[in-house]
């Protein structure tokens, strides 16, 4: 499926500007940008990924995380091969650092919308990889979903520019935007192959001028991005932008491709962390990738009632009035109440390729 990505500009000689990430690449005929899926051909941007998904499967929308809407939903869940990001540690590397689309599925925006409505999902998540990356194919199927009356999700590293995100807004519901290394710049340099962490603030500030239901998480990778004070600067600037009532999850790390010789981080660090957001006044803070830990679970910030409980990314119960209020003190909580839930834990397929 051939098809001309919208976010680029022309600029002289043949050359394009890709516009989709704030990596901005400037792509000669014949080049791939260093995501792997846009690629100059005869002076116009091809969106090589477009129709062409490696991953699908079928996650609770907790997986994402998203834990303050839709608890209790079953999301379609897509991603493509490629990535913008070389996460030494990514967890889906074998797709996200993928470079050849040959070997994925052929599905039309209308026909993952399809799937998702046959296998009785309430919404449809585009991640494992970066999806900015596809941004095109994502908003076709977004568009599609919302007729269907679907919720539409982002799981994301933040790469947003201006112009993606005013795509974003015409029919995305909610996205999780992922730090790592509590967004240290170096750890973001060495280990990521990536210039700044500072474009995601802009993305930031960008969404919050959006109606899409914004999260933060915020994977700590013990040794080489744990550090504390990192972890409240950028809990601080996360506030300035939103308030204190986003949520944020620190993420446990899990050795994978290139940093296997590091441990997964230790939960006594992970409690450091969700200590210290506290500290910084954030209402509703997250422990992520520990199952069985009490860090899953919403506690009302007023009166500390237990409001939401989870485990193994799963909402199993939830204790708000039906207009979302905490049960003892009457406070309202920004989450919104489970809605009826069909349940169909069945893959449509193999993870991670067909
Ligand atoms: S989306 Fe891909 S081609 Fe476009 S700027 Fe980002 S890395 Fe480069």
């Amino acid at each position: 499926m051939i098809h001309e990505a919208t976010l680029y500009e022309r600029i002289s000689e043949g050359k394009v500007r890709c516009t989709a990430c704030s990596r901005y690449c400037i792509l000669k005929d014949g080049q791939i940008g260093f995501c792997g899926v846009r690629k100059n051909v005869g002076g116009k941007l091809d969106l090589l990924a477009y129709g062409r998904p490696l991953v699908a499967q079928i996650d609770p929308i907790e997986k994402k995380p998203i834990l303050h809407r839709y608890q209790g939903t079953w999301i379609y869940s897509i991603g493509t091969a490629g990535c913008n990001f070389a996460c030494q540690f990514c967890q889906n590397y074998d797709v996200s650092q993928r470079r050849e689309i040959e070997g994925s599925y052929y599905m039309t925006p209308e026909q993952v919308v399809d799937n998702a409505v046959k296998e009785g999902c309430q919404g449809i998540a585009f991640t494992y990889n970066e999806p900015t990356i596809f941004i095109e194919y994502a908003k076709d199927i977004g568009l599609i979903a919302k007729e269907k009356g679907l919720i539409t999700v982002f799981v994301s590293n933040g790469y947003e520019t201006p112009e993606a995100i005013d795509e974003l807004s015409d029919f995305l519901d909610c996205i999780t935007v992922d730090f790592k290394g509590n967004a240290n710049l170096s750890f973001y340099r060495r280990y990521m192959s990536v210039p700044s962490p500072e474009f995601i603030y802009d993305a930031l500030k960008g969404l919050s001028k959006t109606g899409i239901h914004v999260e933060i998480t915020d994977l700590v990778v013990p040794q080489i991005g744990d550090s504390i004070d990192d972890a409240r600067i950028m809990v601080q600037r996360v506030k300035e932008i939103f308030g204190d009532s986003i949520p944020v999850s620190f993420l446990r790390f899990h050795p994978d491709y290139k940093l296997m010789h590091l441990p997964s981080t230790p939960v006594e660090t992970l409690i450091r962390h969700y200590e210290v957001a506290r500290e910084e006044g954030m209402k509703y803070v997250y422990i992520g990738n520990v199952p069985g830990s009490i860090y899953q679970n919403t506690y009302c910030p007023e009166c500390g009632s237990l409001c939401v409980e989870r485990d193994m990314m799963r909402t199993i119960s939830f204790n708000l009035t039906e207009d979302g209020r905490c049960r003892e003190c009457g406070r309202k909580i920004d989450i919104k109440p489970l809605p009826e839930v069909r349940r169909n834990p069945q893959r449509i397929s193999g993870w991670p390729f067909p």
